[in-house]
């Protein structure tokens, strides 16, 4: 029995899917599979699985998959709360952090983490419920979970230890679960549930901005809480750099003096001001113990941040001396409480929005994606959305990433504006015209479909499933990527083309179903990218490995490099810049190296990045001196863990361990590990344009790559511009301002 506090129980009950509690409970007795379909903030999160603990599932531990990490801390917390259960009993699992026990009987956690313990246990034998989380985003690895449990969930029944699958989206659309006669030969049941939603008016701009959406927002936020009665604000924008922007202004045009009625320790909140007055830049607070890394794909839209990486409290309250307020003049008079909501910001940063702002306020929370179908947020009566959405975009024949922002879809911008419906009639103001609406695409498309599956293909090989092709995708990727992910893997040795019989049928059959190697299962167990496994899987050679793991532990964590190119507001601000671009050239030029190090180019300067860091104690004054992410420098830390750990467990007598002291490699060394890059990045590599072959002016400098017929360029910034080596391996194509080569290493020409 559940021992519920009142009020809690009384806000429960409040929830559209309280009211479908026993329809839900029926069909997931009867039914295998089940699909919920209700509008975000319906309750599915929070009691779905609260349901099924008090039916009397929790004989084993009812698993919810959450596409975002911040989702799947913030849900266990606050159902924890609910049940009035400790966080030992409603726990949650991440990457690299989560508070599991014996006793946890409900766990959150991202589809990841459900992944890879499927890698050890196909059957999920400790789970007596699966409930998979934000179907409707269709997030890679919810889509293969999806397609795995479905033939886990029938496997389990046959042997007489039965397991439930329930599948919950934010949307209606969920044919490509239903009816995919490859995924679930009888169709599951569809429960909706009807939310009590309020009208929303929907107002479009009459033109649309095209640049500066920021600004828009901004404009559109001050007139809303100028002019319009009381209600939260929420603002969609596409970043974390344009969050704080934003955020900033806002707080600037309408300050809000901190601690005047919030219940936060007024000491704490005095030294804060005192240490404001004092203008000494203040370095960000971060606590270790809050800090989650990434999994590989989420929180892209953080992912280019550079500006305002961590809330900078202190300048938060450094209202009205600064010049740039000229824009708009400060009006305390109505204040606003301003909250920024992202994927990558601290736990109890993230808690507040969930707070009723300070009395005499109002709230305006400034969002990226998250805010969409994540996370409901109380009390918002106005939208403003910039109809924008930031994504890596790959090319799918030459794995050139780039960022950026796209209209969102049609869905999307929906869903954006519900969510000024829920507790009252709302407004949503789309900073963009009806008709450039009418153009968005309907809905997003599946992730899946939009990039390179190496890691996937490895890890499903890995799990035996040698036909991929035929694996019940709920949307599959196309077989051309299917087929570059088998040649890029057998390529690195993780899989074994089959005999060729010579039949072009057949060997395209067999070009698909290559089964793994003892080296491709050594590195499906790394949670790197294939390339990188490789590289770890090769590391033992002339004590190289800890250098390996560090390097792939930077390369996997990428953007160690704070962007100072970034515009400035002030002069002063501009100076200060400078000063530290400076600074950071000259570090790279140390960290370089010299001698044989030097061909070791980016890769040598981010080792020896990594190595000054961890020397120093990797404190945010080192990497706030020394141009560095701190964030990025914690998540290595943790990553460099997590793979030393990975590889003793695959190779124990290498017995290696993370030295903080890691002394530079030796010129030996540096040969073995360009070596040991090479056959990693093999298929990355790029020869430089002979100076007689420069017909067109554009090809000057340039290299030549495999698959494309534009030139690709060494950065200005990178350790080997001067140096332009005939032959070089790079980590990624990045399209800028050019197509440039990132990550790059020289190459002995032989
Ligand atoms: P859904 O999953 O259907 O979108 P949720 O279960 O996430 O709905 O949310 C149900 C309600 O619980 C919402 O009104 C939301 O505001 C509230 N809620 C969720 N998390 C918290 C929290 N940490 N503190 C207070 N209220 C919360
Ligand atoms: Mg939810």
């Amino acid at each position: 029995p559940v021992d519920r506090l009142p009020e809690i129980q009384e806000a429960r009950l409040k929830l559209p899917v309280l009211a479908e509690e026993q329809v839900i409970m029926e069909a997931v007795r009867e039914n295998p599979c089940v699909v919920i379909c209700g509008e975000t903030g319906s309750g599915k999160t929070t009691q779905v699985p609260q349901f099924l603990y008090e039916a009397g599932y929790a004989s084993g531990i009812i698993g919810i998959t959450e596409p975002r990490r911040v989702a799947a801390v913030s849900m266990s917390h606050r159902v924890a709360k609910e049940m009035n259960l400790s966080t030992r009993v409603v726990s949650y699992q991440i990457r690299y952090e989560g508070n599991v026990t014996d006793d946890t009987k409900i766990k959150f956690m991202t589809d990841g983490v459900l992944l890879k313990e499927i890698q050890k246990d196909f059957l999920l034998q400790r789970y007596s419920v699966i409930i998979i989380d934000e179907a409707h985003e269709r997030s890679v690895y919810t889509d293969i979970l999806i397609g795995l449990l479905s033939r886990i969930v029938p496997l389990r029944n046959k042997k007489g230890i039965p397991m439930k699958l329930l599948v919950m989206s934010a949307t209606l659309r969920v044919e490509d679960f239903t009816d995919n006669q490859k995924l679930f030969r009888t169709p599951p049941p569809v429960i909706k549930v009807d939310a009590r939603q309020f009208p929303v008016t929907v107002h479009f701009n009459k033109r649309t901005p095209l640049e500066d959406f920021t600004g828009e927002a901004f404009q559109k936020t001050c007139k809303i809480h100028r002019m319009l009665p009381p209600g939260g604000i929420l603002v969609f924008l596409t970043g974390q750099a344009e969050v704080h922007s934003l955020c900033r202004r806002l707080r600037k045009a309408f300050p809000f003096r901190k601690g005047a009625d919030e219940e936060t320790d007024t000491s704490e909140t005095t030294r804060k001001f005192k240490k404001a007055k004092q203008k000494k830049p203040s370095l960000p607070r971060i606590d270790l113990d809050n800090y989650s890394a990434l999994p590989v794909d989420e929180g892209d839209e953080d992912r280019e941040a550079g500006i305002g990486d961590e809330e900078d409290e202190a300048s938060d309250l450094d209202i009205g001396d600064d010049p740039s307020n000229a824009e708009v003049k400060a009006d305390p008079s109505i204040p606003l409480y301003v909250l920024p909501l992202y994927s990558l910001l601290a736990p109890e940063q993230q808690a507040k929005v969930f707070r009723p702002p300070p009395p005499g306020t109002r709230l305006c929370v400034v969002a990226t994606n998250v805010a969409e179908t994540s996370l409901t947020i109380p009390g918002i009566k106005y939208v403003v959305d910039c109809g924008r959405v930031k994504k890596r975009f790959y090319d799918r024949v030459t794995g050139v990433s780039s960022f950026k922002i796209t209209w969102t879809s049609q869905a999307s911008a929906n869903q954006r504006a519900g969510r000024a419906g829920r507790t009252e009639p709302g407004h949503c103001y789309r900073l963009y015209s009806s008709a450039v609406f009418g153009d968005f695409s309907l809905f997003s498309e599946a992730e899946i479909t939009r990039r390179p599956v190496e890691d996937l293909v490895l890890q499903m090989k890995d799990l035996n499933i040698d036909k991929v092709v035929n694996f019940p995708f709920p949307t599959s990727p196309s077989a051309e990527a299917l087929v570059a992910a088998e040649q890029l893997l057998v390529s690195l040795g993780a899989l074994k083309e089959p005999p060729q019989t010579g039949r072009i049928k057949e060997l395209k059959r067999a070009k698909l179903s290559c089964p793994i190697t003892p080296l491709g299962r050594a590195m499906a167990s790394f949670p790197v990218a294939p390339r990188y496994a490789k590289m770890l899987a090769l590391g033992k050679q002339q004590d190289c490995l800890q250098y390996v793991i560090a390097l792939v532990a930077a390369m996997t964590v990428r953007e160690i490099f704070e962007d100072l190119d970034r515009p400035a507001g002030t002069e002063d601000e501009s100076s200060k810049l400078t000063q530290r671009r400076a600074r950071l050239t000259q570090m790279r030029r140390l960290w370089a190296g010299q001698g044989a190090s030097l061909l070791l180019g980016d890769l040598m300067v981010m080792l020896g990045a990594v190595g000054a860091c961890e020397f120093a104690g990797c404190t945010p004054k080192f990497c706030e001196d020394n141009g560095l992410r701190y964030k990025a420098m914690v998540e290595i830390r943790r990553l460099r863990g997590q793979l030393t750990n990975a590889v003793n467990a695959v190779c124990p007598e290498v017995a290696v361990f993370v030295d903080p002291k890691m002394t530079p490699p030796t010129e030996h060394q540096v040969v073995c590990l360009r070596q040991i890059v090479l056959t990693g990045l093999g298929d990355h590599l790029a020869r430089r344009v002979q100076v007689e072959d420069v017909l067109d002016p554009k090809w000057k400098n340039g290299y030549k790559t495999a698959l494309m017929d534009d030139p690709v360029f060494i950065h200005p910034t990178s350790a080997l511009f001067k140096t332009l080596p005939e032959f070089v391996v790079y980590q990624e194509i990045m399209e800028t301002a050019k197509m440039y080569m990132r990550g790059v290493s020289a190459v002995e020409a032989e």
